[in-house]
């Protein structure tokens, strides 16, 4: 159990900063509530956080994690649909006024995607959750099959983020809010390796500091 000391010497840390030095910022936040304005849709991935990379304070985004940062399409089943849930309440409760879909490299849901089926049904979960961006995989593997199996994840990658702003708009209560200019949606990508971000402009991934001074 030694590796949990880690997160409870964090935590002490993280105690002592808000709610000892600074503990008019947590209570500012319990008696006034949260109101963010972004909501980022990112993926789970470890090395991947929208806060840390964005250096945000507590209530100022709301973040919702899955695998590979994926919108799925509206479906209104009556079955558990942990992602368009948070959304809902995003959109409908908290108002945000920017949605960002925050896409990576190396994302771990998108290689196995690329990969293809699993056979023995071992992903048994994931498998099914990753067909939201199957068009971005038949994309890359009608357009790029000479490229390295590396490369057409980056590209999935990318693609995949697309498809996720497609389907934000198969939720009347996102499509209203964007047509009536209420609501932003942006598609980010970031990058491990080199810790640069990108954002999407038209068929291009443009770094996003370009695009914030160029619009
Ligand atoms: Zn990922």
């Amino acid at each position: 159990m030694q590796e949990v000391k880690k997160l409870l010497d964090g935590y002490q840390r993280f105690h002592k900063k808000y709610f000892q030095e600074q503990p008019e910022i947590y209570k500012s936040l319990f008696e006034q509530g949260q109101s963010p304005k972004f909501l980022v849709i990112s993926c789970c991935d470890s090395r991947v956080h929208p806060v840390q990379i964005m250096d945000t304070d507590s209530g100022d985004i709301f973040v919702i994690r899955n695998v590979a940062s994926l919108v799925p399409i509206n479906e209104v089943d009556g079955k558990s649909h942990g992602t368009s849930a948070a959304m809902e309440f995003a959109i409908k409760h908290l108002d945000v006024k920017h949605i960002i879909i925050f896409g990576h490299s190396q994302c771990g849901g998108i290689r196995s995607l690329m990969e293809g089926d699993h056979l023995g049904h071992e992903y048994g979960f994931i498998d099914p959750w990753m067909e939201i961006a199957k068009a971005a995989r038949e994309e890359v593997v009608n357009n790029y099959a000479d490229k390295d199996f590396d490369e057409q994840c980056v590209r999935c990658e990318k693609a995949s983020i697309q498809i996720s702003l497609n389907n934000l708009m198969t939720f009347p209560w996102i499509k209203e809010r964007y047509d009536a200019g209420q609501l932003f949606v942006h598609g980010w990508y970031f990058d491990i390796d080199s810790g640069s971000l990108f954002g999407k402009q038209g068929d291009q991934f443009l770094p996003v500091q370009d695009i914030l001074v160029s619009s």
